[in-house]
């Protein structure tokens, strides 16, 4: 090939890239990542939850008077509605995280509604109430994605920070993490393991446990997606 044309498909390839998997990237429909920079707010969500070591995690948050928010898959919360209860009582916010954490790249439109409204369904059904917020598997946006959250009344968030929890030792997710705390920012972390029923999450969990002291001192409050936006309770 030659090296101007393969300059370009890079660039091409590249741009792709960022269009369908960049966090703050707008070019497949509005997305959020980030809130307000003038109050001492931070948002911790967990995805592909709820799972087995849920509960151990809200005791984490209730002792250090944290809310989070939950981006849960629809089959977790069929497989453990006591959890996703148990979260929202106890002031939690719950997002859309897919059914199946499935891939949304390449699917058709129909497919793509199909695996958010299903989801949609199962989590109103356990918490009474419909989230408001949709994560997208693997941060990957796809066309019809767009006209499937305008349906169901569902806004994109994605993140300011990415723990990488899911392959990191609890040490380097707690640096990457201190290191981009900041006013409005979202912190992505995992309390399951896509669709595994019983995941090991115990780097995300000390990860916590080491974190949550830290960003109290330094005098952030610890708060739910709606209420870091401003979108009331
Ligand atoms: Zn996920």
């Amino acid at each position: 090939m030659f090296p101007e044309l393969a300059a370009g498909v890079a660039a091409a390839l590249a741009a792709a890239a960022y269009a369908v998997r960049g966090p703050s990237c707008q070019w497949l429909g509005p997305s959020i990542y980030r809130g307000p920079r003038n109050r001492a707010a931070i948002a911790l969500t967990f995805d592909d939850g709820p799972s087995p070591g849920t509960p151990e995690l809200l005791e984490l948050l209730a002792q250090h008077e944290a809310r989070a928010t939950f981006f849960v898959c629809g089959l977790n919360v069929e497989r453990y509605p006591q959890i996703v209860r148990a979260a929202v009582e106890a002031g939690h916010e719950l997002g859309n995280h897919g059914y199946a954490h499935a891939r949304l790249w390449l699917r058709n439109p129909a497919f793509i509604y199909q695996e958010v409204a299903t989801a949609q369904r199962a989590i109103t059904a356990v918490a009474g109430r419909p989230p408001r917020w949709f994560r997208p598997p693997y941060g990957v946006r796809w066309l019809g994605l767009r006209e499937a959250l305008r349906r169901l009344d569902l806004t994109l968030v994605t993140w300011t920070v990415l723990a990488q929890d899911w392959k990191l030792p609890a040490e380097r997710i707690v640096r990457r993490l201190e290191r981009r705390a900041g006013n409005g920012a979202i912190l992505c972390l995992h309390d399951g393991r896509e669709l595994d029923p019983r995941p090991d999450i115990a780097p995300t969990m000390e990860a916590v446990r080491r974190l949550l002291p830290v960003l109290r001192e330094r005098g952030f409050a610890l708060v739910t997606l709606s209420d870091l936006l401003g979108a009331g309770p």
